[in-house]
């Protein structure tokens, strides 16, 4: 079992459809088991529809940009 912070860093991937069939299915599972990555991947889809659209991270609202930051500090800790 991946730990929240290897599932985080592969979000990007993920949601990219970019991952190995084995890695998803590791994401995967672990998303089926913690609800605190279940909510981080709807903000990290959020996140990049948000991307997609203005494709810079200056022009992310502030309230993402914090929530954001504030996530992977949490994830250091
Ligand atoms: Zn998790």
């Amino acid at each position: 079992m991946i730990t929240c912070t290897e599932a985080v860093k592969q979000f990007w991937q993920y949601l990219d459809d970019d991952l190995a069939p084995k890695q998803q299915q590791l994401v995967d599972d672990h998303l089926g088991i913690c609800r605190q990555c279940c909510g981080e991947l709807e903000f990290a889809r959020v996140l990049q529809s948000v991307l997609e659209d203005q494709r810079s991270v200056d022009e992310l609202p502030a309230e993402v940009r914090e929530r954001m930051a504030r996530f992977v500090k949490e994830l250091e800790r």
